[in-house]
């Protein structure tokens, strides 16, 4: 099958107006200059800064802007120029060559001069040791106070000595976090940070659970625009409020059978980064194919269901432990075995990005075992998040057409 030949009637949600607008708003309150400034990893300490009354500011959110929009290819050469590796993360070199060349989409989109100043860097290395020696880049630039959480790494089960470690080191953060806001550090504060946090990341786990439904109103391509707001504005009013918009509309689409492929004839999983500059052409690639790619470890990322404002150092310390990337072989199988029962997979499409090792997960045997023991096959394509000079259309086109192709054959037979 030619898919370029096949057009697509595009599904609108209609919250993507209200997404749009908040995250336009937010990037241009970056550069009010209201409020002091923390840079933090997508999956950092964000309610502790909050609460301390920072704007927070998330690079990775850049590096995904960069490889959407494909500038991060014009960028990566500037940062292998000063020293770094081409096979390094490509949202690190992406975004310091975008910072050396002195450009960024957000001029273009936001109308910004520039990526906002920081008066503090805090860093979690749950995901990857990567993002120390990226923030690291910055902090010795700006001259500005770098604060980093170290928990233990890939854990079959979080244990109560793990979350006390990094409960210990969340609290050596509060001297820098005092001296840099000039606030003293508030618990009742901390406490609603994180109320507010739970009830928008667990208004997101029901808007990707509405995909549960055979008629799933959500893909994984458009989950990756709609989680916006999880990643830079958990923790806020706004991003409950949406939320709860997007989720309602997503339930009556559900509810009147109206799915974003009507007549999907199967259902997949996708495994590992987005590829960002291929996301529309991927997209059309399996709706054309009549397949629903319904569910991702990527998206389910910002789940922090263990979230508890009575019990907020415990609670965040633990839930940001206990993710998806920072766990052993073991506990990511059970993670998947779950989430497989639950949205009805078909196959699984693991992408085996070239620049982050830390979320590929092809490459130790874990296709093979997860089919032994779920029976649902897979298919490893080779690609990257935003350095494109590793992802080969033409090949990823054919192998997924033919897998797609294996499933449903399969289907019919049985
Ligand atoms: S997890 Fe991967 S993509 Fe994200 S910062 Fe680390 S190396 Fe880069």
């Amino acid at each position: 099958m030619n898919w370029k030949k096949r057009r697509i009637k595009m599904y609108k949600i209609e919250a993507t107006d209200t997404m749009k607008t908040m995250m336009s708003d937010y990037f241009k309150s970056l550069e009010s200059g209201d409020k002091k400034i923390a840079w933090c990893t997508s999956v950092g300490p964000a309610e502790l800064l909050r609460s301390f009354g920072f704007e927070v500011y998330f690079p990775e959110n850049h590096g995904a802007l960069l490889g959407a929009t494909r500038m991060a290819m014009d960028f990566i050469p500037e940062a292998i120029k000063c020293g770094y590796s081409g096979h390094v993360c490509s949202y690190t070199t992406a975004d310091i060559g975008s910072f050396l060349k002195k450009e960024t989409p957000l001029q273009k989109h936001y109308g910004l001069e520039g990526v906002p100043k920081p008066d503090i860097i805090a860093y979690n290395t749950n995901q990857c040791r990567e993002v120390e020696d990226w923030f690291t880049f910055y902090a010795d630039h700006f001259d500005c106070p770098i604060v980093g959480i170290q928990p233990p790494r890939h854990l079959d089960e979080v244990t109560q000595d793990e979350v006390d470690l990094v409960v210990k080191q969340f609290k050596k953060m509060i001297p820098t976090c005092e001296e840099v806001s000039g606030r003293k550090f508030d618990l009742d504060e901390f406490k609603n940070v994180v109320r507010l946090s739970k009830e928008a990341t667990l208004l997101w786990q029901k808007v990707l659970k509405t995909s549960t439904s055979m008629n799933a109103p959500l893909s994984f391509f458009d989950g990756t625009i709609h989680m916006g707001p999880i990643v830079v504005l958990r923790g806020t009013q706004r991003a409950k409020d949406y939320y709860e918009l997007l989720f309602k509309e997503l339930q009556d689409n559900v509810d009147e059978s109206k799915g974003f492929l009507p007549e999907a004839e199967c259902r997949i999983f996708w495994e590992g980064m987005p590829i960002w500059g291929k996301l529309r052409m991927m997209s059309d690639l399996f709706c054309q194919n009549n397949a629903a790619v319904v569910a991702s470890t990527y998206c389910s990322s910002w789940v922090f269901d263990k979230f508890d404002e009575n019990n907020p150092w415990e609670s965040t310390a633990r839930a940001y432990t206990e993710i998806f990337i920072n766990r052993s072989e073991k506990a990511k199988m059970e993670m998947l075995k779950q989430w497989m029962k639950e949205f009805k997979i078909d196959g699984i499409v693991y992408h085996d990005s070239k620049t982050c090792f830390n979320n590929s997960n092809a490459k130790f045997g874990m296709p093979q075992r997860l089919k032994d023991q779920t029976g649902i096959p897979s298919l490893i394509i080779e690609g990257d998040l935003c350095d494109l000079r590793f992802f080969s259309e033409g090949q990823s086109i054919t192998k997924i057409e033919t897998f797609i192709e294996q499933i449903q054959d399969a289907k019919v037979l049985s």
